[in-house]
């Protein structure tokens, strides 16, 4: 009998998280004081963040981190996701390659998300405060964090990407059933709203501009954290609980995957699944083949540099070092909300200049060309973002058609899109298109990032 999904039993979840930068050959550079350039520490990152997720973001010597227990009651809400093989997409695609897919479409609200909004919250609760803040662009992350919130008891304040509430109009009801206030960004209810109104009346809002005014609510606010559902290291960690069941399921699959796939907008997702498998290249001499999935409008791994840039459109956030298209490099408005954003997180940025990973960069139509063959063998509408995996993973595919290779390929399906229905609509329309990144737009953003690094 072939078996089609593996899942782990509770009591067989992974009891702790897994540090990549312990094992890193070369450690992520430290974050920096945009003024003084001096390195950051936790006590300057305190003030912002939950203190245990600065302890986290800095920690390059503990390789496992235990998972309090309270986190992990929550996570046995849903937890373990199924890893599935994708028997019907492998035969419409007369692909040799065994094709599995780690699911976090059946989590709470619909993405992996939750998996990091859970211990953001539970260690703000931990501190004493009482409100937690952040922005959202596709609005995956404020859905987690509104019902994570309301776990702990914490109230969320959540700055929504202007466009994204226009083209998603949904996201900010489920939003508000868990009792979250929405705003859209920019907004006009703190200074680094009104600066960018002022400046471009019609901005369209980017996960920039919401950081922006999310990190000000949270450092003018008493009691208030800001927490970020992707690009921080301390992100990266909670998500490594993916690929860590995903390990276990392969092993019970009897296979161990020769390519790992999984979409890239600050790398949370693709953290989360790649890193526990890409230790055993580091460590065990491995060969695994790491592949990002990012938007050719959007593509900062394939044509960003690395550089120190802000995380933030107005510049309030550390500075980080990252592969950048320049932090007020404005995305065209794809519907891949989760992937619009301008930097890579500091770990990954690290991992391509060694050469342990890489980036490809697609098309928004293969895109959603991939997710609607997905969604036709598999049963499962993509999200907009986890359509960029899979059109890297069919890709991969054709490749072993041609060669007659039978590569064990695994993906992240990071969500589902049972709420992106309006971007289906408009592709089977017909209405969606493709977007250039000409080089004097990039080079016009990169013009306005900080030179720190010399080579
Ligand atoms: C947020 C999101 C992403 C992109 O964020 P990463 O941090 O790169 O994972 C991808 N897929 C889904 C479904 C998301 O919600």
């Amino acid at each position: 009998m072939k078996q089609k999904k593996f899942i782990l039993q509770e009591h067989e979840i992974p009891t702790q998280w897994y540090n990549i930068q312990a094992d890193m050959p070369n450690k992520p550079m430290p974050p920096l004081n945009p003024k003084t350039h001096e390195p950051l520490g936790v006590d300057d990152l305190a003030h912002i963040f939950p203190r245990e997720c600065c302890v986290q973001e800095l920690d390059t010597e503990h390789s496992w981190i235990d998972i309090p227990e309270e986190v992990l009651e929550k996570y046995r809400f849903y937890r373990s996701t199924p890893l599935v093989r994708a028997y019907a997409l492998e035969e419409a695609l007369g692909t040799p390659a065994h094709i599995y897919f780690k699911n976090e479409s059946t989590n709470p609200l619909g993405s992996h998300k939750i998996n990091s909004a859970i211990p953001q919250c539970y260690y703000a609760k931990q501190e004493g405060t009482t409100n937690v803040t952040t922005e959202t662009g596709a609005g995956q992350w404020g859905m987690a964090l509104s019902y994570a919130a309301k776990l702990y008891g914490l109230d969320a304040a959540v700055y929504q990407v202007k466009i994204t509430m226009q083209q998603k109009p949904y996201r900010s009801s489920v939003m508000r059933t868990f009792g979250a206030a929405v705003v859209g960004s920019p907004s006009m209810s703190t200074r680094a709203g009104k600066d960018i109104i002022t400046r471009d009346p019609m901005h369209p809002g980017s996960l920039g501009t919401a950081i922006s005014e999310a990190v000000e609510l949270a450092t003018t606010t008493p009691n208030c954290k800001y927490t970020l559902g992707s690009v921080l290291n301390h992100v990266a960690l909670h998500q490594s609980i993916i690929g860590l069941e995903a390990e276990k399921q392969m092993a019970m699959a009897g296979e161990y995957p020769d390519t790992v796939i999984a979409c890239f907008g600050g790398g949370s997702n693709f953290g989360g699944l790649a890193f526990p498998f890409m230790r055993h290249n580091i460590l065990d001499g491995k060969t695994t083949e790491f592949i990002a999935a990012e938007p050719a409008s959007c593509p900062k791994l394939t044509r960003g540099k690395f550089e120190y840039d802000f995380g933030d459109e107005a510049g309030y956030t550390p500075l980080l070092p990252m592969f950048t298209l320049g932090h007020d490099f404005k995305p065209a408005n794809i519907h891949a909300g989760g992937l619009r954003y301008h930097g890579a997180g500091m770990i990954v940025s690290q991992l391509v200049k060694d050469g342990l990973m890489h980036g490809v960069d697609i098309q928004q139509l293969e895109t959603f060309e991939a997710g609607m063959l997905f969604a036709r063998t598999e049963g499962i509408i993509p999200a907009p973002e986890s359509t960029h995996a899979i059109a890297a993973t069919i890709r991969e595919a054709k490749k072993c058609k041609e060669t007659g290779e039978e590569k064990v390929i695994l993906f992240g399906l990071s969500g589902h899109g049972l709420i992106d229905m309006p971007s289906y609509e408009a592709y089977i329309n017909g209405d969606l298109r493709n977007y250039e990144l000409t080089d004097a737009d990039l080079q016009q953003s990169m013009s306005r990032v900080p030179k720190l690094i010399n080579d």
